[in-house]
């Protein structure tokens, strides 16, 4: 084979970090390869599959209507497409000129984060509101005007106690008639979330395929409202409107029809049970090294109900540096180091049968 990885020279990586999308973000389950393999062999009417395809993921959801896009990113940019223009087909090639449309998604201060430029990058204006201390329902009450498309909310670990609950900002969206989207792109497990934030009254959830899902890497999941999916629908692929560079084949979309039906079949206790016992596994081997205290940290980095192990360094070592020997060194392993504390922090979702103990005899060669 000369199209492997080692004919180009690139080193395999064990991922004891996240499903980060630099790392390739999750391993492929053998369903949605396999569906994709199928899928690869026969053409078909890609408007026919991506409905029947969004009919099927949406009953098995529990959701009214579903998309399936290249990744979450690209669900939230087309998300934010269809709440600016509605069912207007007139419409399809405005972008990213919005002048005299409705332009402006209300986001609280505190949820700001990188990948909220999908919504900015198709024209539309991010009008924030609150401060970092906090929101409050006036502050969206009167950012509220007749320009508004949409409220933008992201699931993750940047919620605080502070800022305006979903429920609130749902209940004041519904009095003006306005779609609450939620990036959930890393909120799985848990599975029930993948209705959760609709039965809530969100119009729109956004996940990624490529993370616990463990469908396509590039794929995503628009779950929600029949109207604003059809809408989503006209200006993806293989329609010519904004979400054409962003296209979608018939391998992503069997892939992670596939992969849902895995992951709401998955049992998700003795998952849950099988991370607990590489975290002790874990925390039992370091805690033999002297200066060195590994524990249980729940939940975890994105705010998922998984534990992880977090390494306290003490004085001798450097969190960066230990990341980057354990990068540099043989075989390469990422980690991620604490962005609080002089700590770095071990993931047991993403290691593969094996790798554990790998992870951790490198740890105690380089700490001991
Ligand atoms: C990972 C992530 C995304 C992007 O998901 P992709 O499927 O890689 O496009 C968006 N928002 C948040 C909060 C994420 O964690």
């Amino acid at each position: 084979m000369t199209s492997n990885y080692a004919s180009l020279g690139i080193r395999p990586v064990i991922n004891a970090n996240a499903t980060l999308t630099k790392l390739g973000g999750s391993l492929m389950s053998i369903e949605a390869r396999e569906a994709m393999q199928t899928a690869a062999h026969q053409h078909v009417d890609l408007h026919e599959l991506q409905q029947k395809v969004g009919k099927r993921i949406a009953s098995l959801t529990k959701n009214e209507a579903a998309y399936v896009s290249t990744g979450a990113a690209a669900g939230l940019l087309l998300a934010t497409a269809a709440c600016i223009t509605g069912k207007d087909e007139s419409l399809k090639y405005v972008f990213p000129n919005l002048d005299g449309l409705k332009n402006e998604v209300i986001v609280q201060k505190m949820h700001r984060n990188t990948y909220d430029y999908a919504v900015i990058e198709i024209g539309a204006k991010l009008i924030e509101i609150g401060n970092e201390d906090g929101t409050s329902p006036d502050d969206l009450q009167e950012a509220i005007t007749d320009k508004t498309a949409a409220i933008f909310w992201f699931q993750g670990v940047m919620n605080q106690p502070s800022e305006l609950a979903l429920t609130t900002v749902i209940e004041i969206a519904n009095k003006s008639n306005i779609p609450v989207i939620v990036d959930a792109a890393a909120q799985l497990p848990p599975v029930s979330n993948l209705w959760k934030f609709t039965k809530m009254g969100a119009s729109l959830a956004v996940f990624s395929g490529g993370k616990d899902l463990a469908g396509p890497q590039a794929s995503g999941l628009v779950l929600g409202k029949k109207e604003l999916i059809e809408t989503i629908r006209m200006h993806g692929a293989p329609n010519h409107s904004v979400g054409r560079p962003m296209k979608v084949g018939k391998e992503e979309m069997m892939g992670l029809l596939a992969a849902v039906e895995r992951y709401i079949n998955l049992d998700h206790a003795a998952r849950s049970s099988l991370f607990e016992e590489r975290v002790s596994f874990w925390n039992n081997g370091l805690n033999k090294i002297k200066g060195i205290s590994a524990e249980r940290d729940f939940p975890n980095e994105a705010g998922q109900p998984e534990p992880r192990t977090i390494v306290h360094l003490g004085e001798h070592f450097d969190k960066d540096d230990i990341v980057e020997k354990l990068f540099a060194g043989e075989p390469c392993i990422s980690v991620a180091a604490s962005e609080t504390t002089n700590a770095i922090l071990l993931n047991p979702m993403t290691v593969q049968e094996g790798e554990a103990e790998i992870v951790l005899n490198r740890l105690i060669e380089i700490l001991t």
